[in-house]
């Protein structure tokens, strides 16, 4: 005879799955309820009082920026969520990159955001982590790449026994930093016996 604790859980596994109706099944693009997207975009919002930052509730990427699906060219896109802020309040994006004025990258309030090109967006990044950071503005590890594909402008490397090792391209500091500081870490913890 089967153990009574098994036989519990097969049932109620398989209840589940037999009577709970599957998200998919009834669902489907037409079923759901249509939200203009403004709408939906700020439901994710969060005004901040002092700041008049709009900070986004919903999910946030590796890179520390906001990400929402919307509509663009006829095909559903996930965009950054401060892209989709400049697509829904102010129009088309282009070849630029949307950033941030304030200090907050999960900011959504277009007020707070600009269009500019790679060049652009270096030197702010590099302007706002002035003081805090090397010379150059940038974190330790980190430097700015020759490249025009903004998913590689920050090269990150470890000085390691008198040489560079090099631990690939981002497209923000932070990540770059994130990557160095890995990489350092590592090379630095292997066992020298
Ligand atoms: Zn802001």
């Amino acid at each position: 005879m089967e153990p009574l604790r098994s036989r519990i859980g097969g049932l109620a596994g398989c209840n589940q799955h037999r009577y709970e109706p599957s998200p998919h099944a009834t669902g489907g693009r037409m079923a759901r309820p249509i939200i203009p997207v403004v709408d939906r975009f700020m439901q994710y919002v969060s005004p901040e009082p002092n700041s008049g930052c709009w900070l986004w509730t919903a999910a946030i990427f590796s890179d520390g920026y906001g990400g929402f699906h919307m509509q663009v060219d006829g095909t559903t896109k996930r965009l950054g969520a401060h892209r989709a802020a400049w697509t829904l309040f102010r129009g088309p994006i282009g070849t630029l990159m949307v950033l941030h004025r304030c200090d907050q990258p999960t900011c959504v309030n277009p007020d707070h955001l600009f269009l500019g090109n790679q060049q652009a967006n270096m030197t702010d990044m590099a302007l706002k982590m002035r003081g805090k950071r090397s010379k150059r503005g940038l974190p330790r590890g980190v430097f700015i790449q020759r490249t025009s594909n903004p998913l590689a402008a920050f090269g990150a490397a470890a000085c390691y026994r008198g040489s560079h090792v090099y631990a690939g391209s981002f497209s923000t500091p932070n990540e770059a930093h994130a990557a160095a500081e890995l990489l350092r870490a590592r090379l630095y913890e292997e066992p020298t016996k």
